[in-house]
């Protein structure tokens, strides 16, 4: 029944409709945020910059959290739900017996998985009365869904981007403003972090943990902002199970079960959101491979499990995670968005736990993006950098199984498009 088709959609009303929270399932009950030994209680601040509901989802231990009918209309209409496709013409350019399936999170408005959790997060901050949202972007893909969503929601939002990227993405900076985001090169001189890194070197390139401070320092600076973040805490992979429940959904309409799952991972949301679903079962003894593909820029899920802060200045609690810590300096590369120093907690957990596999690719990204090259050239949709990496490990599993002879059913999610990303594949691979 499967052999004919090239892909599984749902209708409306097989969306899933609660959220899947693995927190009371995870085999030992996850540490919680912590305060250093030393200056303010983080932990206590929370509140003051967090969006309520999101913080009561971050500890929630119900297992199924019902998706407001407001956001399944913005689900909707940011036109999930989304397709997962057979990828039958790559599987035959490489000449595996793997089945390969890739679920279509690039049909996204803004271009990334980033909008399922931002679409949340601009619902919730608007019924809790607040007037502006403040957050961090590395590559630019959370900056433009968060200011997608505000624009829905009719709020304000200021994205306060890292430099390096900044200076140089142009096109996608005039895409954030264009949902009427104010975007700030961080290190900024609107915060106090920001002026501190802009003394010693007035031209910083920021990086991701400096950008998490400044959003922060904005929120708590004003009692209308509230601070919203992308990746890494629990209530953004919950929001994010939405891509794993509606996959397994689709699964099921196909009989089949998937003996891997992959996706590409920085900070974790949207593998998390792809896998989590799928790791409940594997908890309950269900056998399935998990890869999370990374950088060797910041394979930050071979550092080590201990607690860390999760942004540069040090404004948030401490969580425990594999981290390479939060003061390391990490080259920019073309998939920027892997560019994180610390795993989410729950995935750290779980790989600790030795339910995920890890691998790392090479920084300077020449094969990742000619993997990513022979997808386009069979599938022809063309897949964000970091997706690429996503992609690159699905086909080293279809060539694994090539070599041993093994029919595996092999998912992997493709987190985002590229079509604003082309000067990523242009350098990389020499197109010009
Ligand atoms: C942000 C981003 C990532 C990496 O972040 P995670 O939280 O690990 O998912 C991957 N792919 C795309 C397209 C992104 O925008």
């Amino acid at each position: 029944m499967s052999s004919k088709r090239s892909g599984v959609s749902l209708t409306e009303d097989e969306m899933p409709r609660k959220w899947y929270n693995i927190l009371p399932d995870l085999p030992e009950e996850l540490p919680k945020p912590k305060d250093p030994e030393e200056g303010e209680s983080r932990v206590e601040m929370l509140p003051k910059v967090m969006i309520n509901e999101c913080l009561g989802q971050e500890f929630s231990e119900a297992r199924w959290i019902d998706i407001p009918d407001e956001i399944m209309d913005l689900f909707i209409q940011a036109g999930r739900p989304r397709q997962l496709f057979r990828a039958k013409r790559l599987e035959q350019v490489l000449k595996t017996p793997a089945k390969l399936y890739y679920k279509a999170e690039f049909y996204s408005p803004t271009g990334s998985h980033k909008v399922n959790t931002a679409l949340a997060q601009a619902y919730y901050a608007k019924k809790a009365g607040f007037e502006r949202l403040t957050t961090e972007t590395g590559a630019g893909q959370w900056g433009t869904a968060l200011a997608y969503a505000a624009s829905l929601a009719g709020l304000e939002t200021k994205i306060f981007w890292v430099r390096a990227v900044h200076d140089w993405k142009v096109a996608r900076k005039n895409f954030m403003r264009l949902y009427g985001g104010d975007v700030r090169a961080s290190p900024s001189n609107s915060t106090k972090v920001g002026r501190e890194l802009l003394k010693e070197n007035s031209n910083h390139p920021g990086s991701l943990g400096i950008a998490v401070s400044e959003g922060m320092e904005d929120a708590l600076d004003d009692p209308q902002a509230v601070y919203c973040l992308g990746s890494v805490l629990n209530h953004v992979l919950l929001h994010q199970t939405i891509i794993g429940l509606e996959t397994k959904k689709q699964f099921e309409k196909l009989d089949e079960y998937p003996d891997m799952v992959i996706s590409c991972l920085g900070g974790g949301s949207n593998f998390g959101g792809f896998a989590i679903p799928f790791l409940g079962d594997a908890i309950k003894g269900k056998k399935i491979h998990f890869i999370a593909a990374q950088t060797d820029v910041s394979p930050n899920l071979q550092g080590e499990y201990r607690y860390d802060f999760a942004d540069h200045g040090e404004l948030t609690p401490m969580l425990k995670m594999y981290t390479l810590g939060h003061k390391t300096e990490m080259k920019p590369i073309m998939g920027d968005g892997l560019r994180y120093h610390a795993a989410a907690p729950i995935i750290s957990l779980l790989r600790k736990h030795g339910y995920i596999d890890t691998i790392a690719y090479p920084a300077d990204e020449k094969y990742v993006f000619d993997k990513a090259r022979t997808f386009i050239q069979s599938e022809g949709f063309l897949p964000a950098p970091e997706s690429a990496f996503s992609v690159a490990c699905a086909i080293d599993q279809a060539i694994e199984c090539k070599r041993r002879n093994e029919e595996k059913v092999i998912a992997f999610n493709i987190s985002g498009h590229g079509f604003m990303d082309m000067e990523g594949y242009t350098e990389v691979l020499g197109l010009q």
